[in-house]
């Protein structure tokens, strides 16, 4: 058995399809190309964890996000059941050769802004 199909092979499979395995290959293909289109997409921030977005611009190809974060010190007021977030701040994120690069702003995106 080949691990992949070639594309003709694939369709001559496609004809021998029952109406109820062409429905369901439907909805698989549907859920195939999301995901790809996802992958594709230039600024799909990986969930992380405790970080709370409050506010999202895109500015050309780049991304800007108002966060609330953790910093990873373990008795700060950010850690624990009440924990208080720091910020909120922005953060810009855009890509550069293929890798997800970020740049902390600060409480203002724009310099003159109060
Ligand atoms: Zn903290």
């Amino acid at each position: 058995m080949p691990r992949s199909l070639s594309l003709s092979q694939l369709r001559t499979a496609l004809h021998r399809l029952t109406l109820e395995q062409a429905r369901d290959l439907q909805r698989e293909l549907s859920s195939v190309i999301q995901e790809l289109e996802q992958q594709t997409e230039p600024l799909a921030l990986p969930p992380r964890k405790g970080r709370e977005i409050l506010q999202v611009q895109r500015v050309d190809d780049r991304l800007y996000q108002l966060e609330r974060v953790r910093c990873g010190k373990p008795n700060c007021k950010c850690v624990g059941e009440n924990a208080e977030l720091h910020g909120p701040y922005w953060y810009a994120y855009w890509r550069e050769d293929g890798k997800l690069k970020s740049r902390y702003i600060g409480k203002n995106l724009a310099p003159n802004s109060p």
